[in-house]
């Protein structure tokens, strides 16, 4: 942050200026450059804290780190508020508080609901580019919901994709990812869970599942899966015998054996926290990705909180650049 920067006090950046500044590559920049460091030790995330509160059957906590490549320090504090949609609010809610590595003073308040939306994109973006077959051709979506637009349009950019199969537990919501792949020129086609595997090439799955939806042999030889939406204890999506056939990967070893996909393979004995990689050492170049047309590569993508500040540092970055932020004095 510029010296005139800081003298004009705590920035604000609203939701709506996130929005306007916030896009896709920057995200993807962002949390690549991210993993990198977490996988070279240089930026650390805290332990995180998530409590039920007893009040409107809210779950709140924060997820905080450093990043001491960026000078990003500061933490994303919010949670799940189920009565929310009632009131035409989104459920879940955040704001990233950020502080001056220098000092701990507060440096900046930024709006958290779209940017976990483009972070959590930017994520399996990432896994994409690194890890699937550069000749995929057909995306499954596995997942209709308030994420998986984002995903959608994230994913569409790292592979020269000519077609997208979903399948979603509530029919409901197809239409709206539907949209979404017209818009960008994709043939779009609702299809069951074995069909979308058989066709797939690449694979994200972002539900709220406590069950395997997919059998590990319906995937084919060669499929890169995105596993996105198990990011809590007793939350699965794929079947934990997938995880011995495939190459693990994932955004954090800690989070993975405990509150990712690989929490199952793992407390089965099926697979070993040594079984999985970091991304951020394949993006670092110090761990092979995939290693033929064959492998299956699984990114366990749990959600960390230096993808939430890095992403909202970038954000803050802008907007204050271009003139969008507002100021306090604290
Ligand atoms: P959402 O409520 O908008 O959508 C939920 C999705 O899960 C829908 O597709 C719904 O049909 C499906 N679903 C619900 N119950 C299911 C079940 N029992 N079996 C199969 N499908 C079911 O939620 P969202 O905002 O799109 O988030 C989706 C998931 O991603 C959530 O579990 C959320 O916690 C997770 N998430 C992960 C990260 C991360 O960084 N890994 C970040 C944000 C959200």
């Amino acid at each position: 942050m510029s010296n005139s920067t800081q003298n004009k006090g705590v920035s604000v950046i609203t939701e709506e200026v996130c929005q306007q500044v916030m896009g896709r590559s920057d995200a993807f920049s962002a949390v690549e450059n991210v993993f990198a460091a977490m996988a070279k030790n240089t930026a650390y995330n805290f332990p995180v804290i998530r409590e039920a509160i007893g009040h409107a059957d809210a779950l709140y906590g924060f997820k905080s780190g450093f990043d001491r490549d960026a000078m990003v320090l500061g933490l994303k504090s919010g949670g799940y508020w189920p009565g929310n949609i009632e009131q035409g609010l989104t459920n879940h809610q955040s704001t990233v508080i950020l502080f001056d590595p220098d000092t701990g003073k507060l440096r900046s308040l930024v709006g958290g609901n779209y940017l976990t939306a483009v972070r959590t994109a930017a994520s399996s973006a990432v896994s994409i580019a690194h890890l699937a077959r550069k000749n995929a051709k057909v995306l499954g979506m596995v997942g209709a919901g308030h994420q998986s637009t984002f995903q959608l349009r994230a994913a569409a950019e790292q592979r020269d994709f000519e077609k997208v199969v979903c399948w979603n537990l509530h029919q409901e919501q197809i239409p709206k990812l539907a949209a979404v792949a017209q818009e960008l020129g994709l043939p779009f086609e609702s299809v069951t869970r074995e069909e979308l595997c058989g066709q797939a090439d690449v694979i994200i799955t972002i539900t709220s599942a406590f069950e395997a939806l997919l059998q590990a042999q319906w995937i084919k030889p060669g499929t890169h899966i995105a596993c996105m939406g198990t990011d809590t204890k007793g939350k699965q999506e794929v079947d934990s015998q997938l995880l011995a056939k495939a190459t693990v990967f994932t955004d954090e070893l800690a989070q993975s054996i405990t509150i990712g996909e690989a929490q199952h393979a793992v407390a089965q004995n099926i697979i070993t926290a040594a079984d999985i990689t970091p991304i951020g050492e394949v993006i670092n170049g110090s761990a092979l990705g995939r290693s033929s047309q064959e492998q299956i590569t699984l990114f366990d993508g749990t959600g960390v909180g230096l993808q939430d500040l890095a992403v909202a540092s970038v954000a803050a970055q802008l907007a204050e650049t271009k003139g969008l932020a507002t100021y306090f004095a604290l």
